[in-house]
């Protein structure tokens, strides 16, 4: 009796390491199994010098937010990751993302189980907050659930059953690359009138600047370069960008309509920098769906701001090693 309750401490203790990974920032943290985040640390990506850099900074990082939670290696049973993608989660390789330089077909998975003896799971960062949000977030309970990232770019994850949908070639949930405007901006991707194109914080900002710059009541203000300044400059009362954020949200109303004919989920999560720009937003995004949407796929439809922030990624990326544990 006694080596079998031993043997349930162990296993009710998992601990295992979840990493959110960026172009900008890492954030780690060994985090349980029942979610709670025990050591969390947060550090600029070390990238400039390519790829093997960048793996270095990744294990080193590790290493610390082990030492730091005051565990020995032992304890740890298993590291998961969100990583930019494109990327094959089955088999852990990273193709080629467009903001970092020097990763084409690394299988880097195999290479930190290597140098850090735990199994690891790595996934998709959209798919990957998707599954934190899903976990203990916003979708806590749901059975089917859309996740849209609106930051420097626009991702998306679906998770279906509590399980993640890839696809056939883990492309599946790439809302920001889908068209929402036929004859639109062209896009990093190459297509022209994707939404990511509009709803990026990138494209938003060059819209509101656009706009102020027709505008010739507005020849005073200077280009705006951050969202928070947008928000500040709505604040004043200034009509012309407050428009641009309201078509922003019709722009994402006619993408979460097709979401909701399409997959017909119970909830979506709004998750990322530009959710930040808040009612004027949102409001527009929700009626716009109601126009557009089935009524029966709206009735049921709910549409959440992410309630993890930061800590989405990293959460979805333990329950993705838990899992597979
Ligand atoms: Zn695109």
């Amino acid at each position: 009796m006694g080596s079998k309750n031993c043997l349930m401490e162990k296993i009710s203790n998992n601990l295992v390491l979840a990493a959110d990974v960026g172009g900008t920032n890492t954030r780690m943290a060994v985090v349980n199994e029942n979610g709670d985040i025990l050591t969390l640390l947060k550090k600029a990506t070390h990238c400039k010098n390519g790829r093997d850099e960048m793996i270095e900074f990744i294990i080193s990082l590790a290493v610390e937010t082990i030492e730091k939670s005051n565990l020995s290696k032992e304890e740890i049973c298993g590291m998961g990751i969100g990583f930019p993608g494109p990327l094959n989660a089955e088999t852990g390789t990273i193709f080629n993302p467009p903001n970092l330089d020097g990763w084409d077909c690394v299988p880097l998975r195999g290479m930190l189980e290597k140098e850090l003896g735990v199994p690891v799971a790595i996934e998709n960062d959209a798919n990957a907050a998707a599954l934190g949000e899903w976990w203990k977030g916003a979708g806590s309970g749901v059975n089917s659930l859309f996740c849209i990232t609106l930051g420097t770019g626009v991702g998306g994850g679906i998770i279906l059953d509590g399980n993640i949908w890839h696809g056939a070639s883990s492309i599946a949930g790439e809302i920001g690359h889908t068209t929402v405007i036929r004859d639109g901006i062209k896009c990093t991707c190459g297509n022209i009138g994707c939404l990511e194109a509009y709803a990026c914080s990138g494209g938003i900002l060059r819209r509101v600047n656009d706009a102020l710059l027709k505008g010739r009541n507005n020849d005073s203000l200077q280009p705006l370069t951050d969202l928070k300044q947008v928000s500040q400059v709505i604040k004043q009362g200034n009509e012309t960008v407050l428009n641009v954020i309201k078509e922003t949200g019709v722009i994402l109303g006619i993408a979460v309509a097709n979401i909701a004919n399409l997959l017909n989920p119970e909830m979506i999560v709004l998750f990322g920098g530009v959710t930040n720009l808040g009612e004027n937003l949102v409001v527009s995004l929700k009626e716009e769906v109601k126009r557009r949407a089935f009524k029966k796929a709206t009735e049921s439809l709910r549409i959440e701001l992410s309630q993890l922030g930061d800590n989405s990624g990293i959460l979805g990326a333990a329950k993705n090693i838990f899992s597979k544990l």
